[in-house]
């Protein structure tokens, strides 16, 4: 972990994105503050699959991640009440504390910079089976998170059930990872949501309860601004990734206001994939800091 974090990401805060001050206190369905995520969602066409042309090569490449996968996390018992570590070494996740018990600054390093200009409203994305796991591959889109100056792209998203890190010692039904991987050098960021028992999203439901058979893609099309919670407030802190490949040098951005499943949307998911929740790691010590 970088000792220098905290004081750099301060220096950042004070400097990066002056106007971008914490979500107004309107209501969840108000129109999102400019600079935030864009889209709005209008009723989604239901996610037309893909052809059957290229399947075969998707199912190899498919069985491969699979196999990948196999040989880490088989054979380890995991229950959700006490979930297995995938990366020992790691540093993520962490049970974050309540907000009032870290650092905090109004000044936002970070803008979630998916949209406008590149959508109109809805991202086609893929949606693959390994067979372990759903991976959402953004492909080569142009999603883009600007972090204390830095560029990172989307990538890929997937489900972890339970919740990964905790927030004040809660754990969470279920945590989003929204992967990032820096534009211009070798470093990544991820934007993790919490997902409550509630519900039923139906923009969830297509990515995370509606899987496509085992070493088999779909592709859907969703509405991104529908994949992330009204408040943009969250928690950065500089940690590892936490399944593999177990890298350091993660910028998290743990984002509190939960979204919402339903408890069968939840059990689509966790019957074919969980529980598939790494243990968290204390977290004393660390440089954490809540962004307002
Ligand atoms: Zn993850």
């Amino acid at each position: 972990m970088k000792q220098t974090f905290l004081p750099a990401l301060a220096a950042a805060a004070l400097l990066a994105f002056p106007a971008l001050a914490s979500d107004p206190p309107t209501a969840p369905d108000a129109q999102v503050p400019a600079g935030e995520v864009v889209v709005t969602e209008t009723p989604d066409a239901d996610g037309a699959t893909t052809g059957d042309a290229t399947e075969a090569t998707e199912a190899a490449e498919a069985a491969e991640a699979a196999e990948a996968a196999d040989a880490t996390d088989a054979a380890e018992a995991i229950t959700a009440e006490e979930p297995w570590r995938a990366c020992p070494e790691g540093v993520s996740p962490i049970d974050l504390p309540a907000k009032d018990s870290v650092a905090t600054t109004s000044q936002r390093p970070y803008l979630i910079k998916y949209g406008y200009a590149v959508f109109g409203g809805h991202q086609s994305v893929t949606v693959l089976n390994t067979g372990n796991d759903l991976v959402v591959d953004f492909g080569k889109s142009d999603l883009v998170l600007n972090l204390n100056d830095r560029r990172y792209q989307l990538v890929s998203a997937h489900f972890h059930t339970p919740s990964e890190h905790l927030i004040g010692g809660q754990r969470f039904a279920g945590e989003i990872h929204f992967v990032h991987k820096e534009k211009n050098g070798d470093g990544m960021a991820v934007v993790a949501v919490m997902v409550k028992e509630g519900t039923a999203h139906s923009t969830l439901g297509k990515l995370f309860s509606n899987p496509p058979d085992a070493g088999k893609k779909r592709t859907v099309r969703v509405s991104l601004g529908k994949l992330f919670p009204f408040s943009k407030s969250g928690y950065l802190y500089e940690g590892s990734s936490t399944t593999e490949p177990c890298v350091d040098g993660v910028t998290w951005l743990v984002l509190p206001e939960p979204l919402t499943m339903s408890r069968q949307q939840l059990e689509v998911f966790e019957k074919r994939f969980g529980p598939n929740a790494s243990a968290p790691v204390p977290s004393e010590g660390r440089n954490i800091l809540f962004v307002e």
